[in-house]
């Protein structure tokens, strides 16, 4: 999209390119379905089986103006379900992710998009103080990036390429074997709070493979669970824990697998995400369970910590307290340390599915489980609960 100064605002019954430039990035977000709403295809496949002369006919239909409308709510916004400037330019920041561009910062004109909240989010989870978390990249966050090149042995220009878009990703799976290098570039994450060193903690995206678990048009629960579990991965890891997802992108783990694998793994916690999907559409919230009968027995490790979760994303997050309820599932049952299952919203309650299709929602979800298993773990009060801590800890 291009950046007149004085643009054309766009409205409900307008017609024309710049009209179906708006619904691709819209589409692009998640946040306008395909065709009739139903098919499952992605917006390039979709684009070039139209037949000639359809972008100019891009009708802006109410769909379209609903779409509008969340997107302005969902980045805080005037919301007018119209596009003037400020609306398209923020469709346009939306579009970037990181690696689709060169970074760098310019005091004349700075570069904004949400590439650049992935790398300030990415200097934060490495320990590294790159400025507010804005999608601006300003002189902050090239200090974060000097300081993250120069640690790494990269060339500390200031730039995000190539170089550092590597390492920023090979760093992902190396803090999961907690390198005394990478425990040094975590610490001021140590510093800011309680670490998690020795701490090993198996992360559980539900679904996944074949079974996409809740859907909303192409976004699926398998897809953003397993986004959840990378977020959560990466920060409980800065912190110094040892972290294992459950499975991989494309994989499909029996309940008995996860959970095994939890067992083998030796885990202090086991933590299982996942979203709702309700035939009524006012249906919504945050609700967490752990293994209980619901008439005594009970795991207490396990309710202390689907409390502490659940608490964290909402206070963090807004969405609607559904409580913590106990469950005899296999998942919860069969596992040999304390597991919760959270799961984070409704997908099919308009409000939720927006937020939950905010990146930076789910990090603020991720940044509330990592607060909880902090809390958990080493509790700021003196008196930590009975079964914490044992004595060969203290
Ligand atoms: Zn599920």
């Amino acid at each position: 999209m291009g950046a007149d100064s004085r643009m054309q605002i766009l409205r409900l019954g307008d017609r024309g390119a710049a009209v179906a430039d708006v619904q691709t990035a819209l589409r692009s977000l998640g946040l306008l379905p395909e065709g009739d709403g139903t098919a499952a295809q992605r917006p390039l496949q979709a684009v070039s089986t139209l037949p000639d002369g359809a972008l100019d006919n891009a009708v802006f239909d109410e769909a379209t103006e609903l779409a509008v409308r969340h997107f302005q709510q969902n980045r805080g916004l005037s919301v007018d379900g119209r596009v003037g400037e400020e609306t398209y330019r923020a469709l346009n920041e939306a579009r970037w992710s990181l690696g689709d561009r060169l970074l760098r910062y310019d005091p004349e004109r700075a570069v904004r998009g949400d590439d650049v909240i992935n790398l300030q989010e990415r200097l934060h989870e490495l320990g590294y103080d790159a400025g507010p978390v804005d999608g601006i990249f300003g002189a902050e966050t090239e200090v974060g990036l000097r300081a993250f090149q120069r640690d790494y042995g990269l060339t500390s220009d200031g730039t995000c390429g190539p170089a550092t878009l590597r390492a920023l990703r090979q760093l992902g799976r190396k803090v999961t074997g907690g390198r005394p290098q990478l425990l040094r570039q975590s610490a001021s994450f140590v510093e800011s709070g309680p670490h998690l060193i020795s701490r090993r903690i198996v992360v559980d995206p539900g679904h996944g493979g074949s079974d996409a678990g809740a859907t909303s048009g192409v976004t699926t629960e398998a897809d953003l669970m397993f986004d959840l579990a990378s977020r959560i991965e990466g920060r409980l890891a800065a912190a110094g824990a040892t972290v294992y997802l459950t499975r991989g992108r494309n994989q499909n783990p029996t309940a008995a697998e996860r959970t095994a694998f939890a067992n083998d793994a030796r885990a202090d916690l086991f933590v299982s995400l996942h979203l709702d999907a309700h035939d009524s559409d006012h249906a919504r919230g945050v609700a967490s369970y752990y293994y209980g009968t619901g008439s005594g027995a009970s795991s207490t490790v396990g309710e202390e910590f689907a409390n502490l979760a659940r608490r964290e994303v909402v206070a963090r997050t807004g969405m609607l307290d559904l409580g913590s309820h106990p469950k005899t599932w296999d998942l919860l049952r069969m596992t040999r340390m304390p597991a919760v299952r959270l799961d984070c919203g409704y997908l099919t309650h308009p409000v939720d599915r927006l937020l939950l299709l905010d990146a930076r929602l789910r990090g603020s979800i991720a940044q509330g489980v990592l607060a909880a298993v902090q809390r958990l773990f080493l509790p700021a009060e003196a008196d930590p609960p009975t079964g914490t801590f044992t004595l060969s800890t203290m």
